[in-house]
């Protein structure tokens, strides 16, 4: 736990300032699926999970929201995307919310940056509720990009460095910061940076896109066990790929990593970027479709011939961050409503029925392997 953060406080959960590590969760469920949501909230809760987010994408969730909140007493969250003006509407139902600062620049052109993070400062305040700037690898704000060129690391670092500037001068302290990426050892370079850089600001710590069981905790270890140590990291998440009704294993491997940590047990893991690497998304209310985690699955395993390849597949479970998320992997795939997109880099290879992507998955799989080989 950083003992030098400044404390921030979620409703009567303190973080940083040496507080106790808070482990937390996401849910998988439909927000506007009150029950299911609820259901998702208390299993999460009865496992030990100390804060719970929930997306939010439109009106009818944040009607979802309400009701939600008449039914837990859980700590919650709201992930706001692209639809930053929804914070006025959550704000009344919950206890953090966290921005993006990569998706700040899609609505309201015309209004400043500067007056955006004022605008939602304002209402944290007035609410009581704690914000997390949360900068994410895949869609890192588009002036930050084009000024760092293509250290992508310098840019997310001075991206969250200018966010916490910016808030500390509205005089709104009571926020967290976090650094994600899917590869353990740019969490690692980008945390480290961002501490050496800002060692008063309290530090949400997770692996994004870590993926399916097992290769999601090794991963996510890799990256917290080089932090935490160090003591980088006052509260964290364990992103993984799973059923919806195993979602509680994400605070049961947050438990289980933080408990080896502080006995010191350190457990040796491989090196990802040696074989094939899959990243998926740990999926969310965004999810168009409940194959998604079928198709994470069935991707990894009939990949499987290709591990001692060094080529990366990325599955995402939605259309709001699948485009962006899946640019850089070598073979990615973004699930809609009814298909699936199959991409090369950035590239587009086709839309597929999601019984049809596999084949079209490993024809382009086979292709990258045939040129590594050459
Ligand atoms: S990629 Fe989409 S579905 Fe997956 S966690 Fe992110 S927002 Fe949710």
């Amino acid at each position: 736990m950083g003992s030098k953060t400044r404390k921030v406080k979620i409703r009567d959960l303190e973080i940083g300032g040496g507080a106790p590590i808070a482990v937390q969760s996401m849910c998988a469920t439909h927000t506007r699926d009150v029950t299911a949501t609820v259901e998702q909230i208390r299993s999460l809760q009865s496992h030990g999970a100390d804060l719970i987010r929930v997306a939010v994408d439109n009106a009818g969730d944040v009607r979802a929201l309400a009701e939600i909140r008449k039914s837990t007493d859980a700590r919650l969250v709201v992930d706001l995307q692209e639809n930053f003006p929804l914070a006025e509407n959550v704000a009344p139902h919950v206890d953090k919310i966290r921005y993006n600062p990569g998706h700040l620049h899609h609505l309201e052109k015309q209004t400043s940056i500067e007056a955006k993070v004022a605008w939602i400062a304002g209402i944290a305040k007035k609410h009581g509720v704690a914000l997390r700037v949360g900068v994410n690898c895949g869609s890192v704000a588009p002036d930050f990009l084009e000024r760092f060129g293509g250290d992508h690391v310098r840019a997310i670092v001075e991206s969250a460095a200018w966010h916490c500037e910016l808030l500390d001068k509205l005089k709104f302290t009571n926020y967290v910061v976090s650094l994600k990426d899917s590869d353990p050892y740019q969490v690692v370079e980008c945390n480290k940076a961002f501490s050496e850089r800002r060692p008063d600001i309290p530090v949400h710590l997770g692996v994004t896109e870590a993926g399916l069981l097992p290769d999601g905790v090794t991963k996510t270890r890799v990256a917290f066990e080089q932090l935490i140590p160090l003591g980088i990291g006052d509260t964290l998440r364990v992103s993984l790929t799973l059923p919806n009704a195993e979602k509680h294993q994400e605070i049961f491997w947050g438990r289980e990593i933080l408990k080896d940590i502080q006995e010191n047990k350190f457990v040796s893991v491989p090196d990802f970027g040696k074989g094939l690497n899959i990243i998926s998304c740990p999926s969310c209310s965004r999810v168009e479709n409940g194959d998604f985690v079928k198709l994470a699955m069935e991707v990894k395993r009939v990949t499987g011939y290709a591990k001692d390849h060094r080529i990366t597949i990325a599955v995402m479970g939605c259309r709001v961050n699948g485009p962006g998320e899946t640019d850089d992997a070598d073979l990615g795939l973004w699930c809609g409503p009814h298909t699936v997109t199959l991409k090369r880099r950035s590239e587009a290879v086709g839309s597929f029925k999601y019984h049809e992507v596999i084949p079209a998955l490993k024809h382009e799989l086979d292709q990258l392997i045939q040129v590594e080989v050459k």
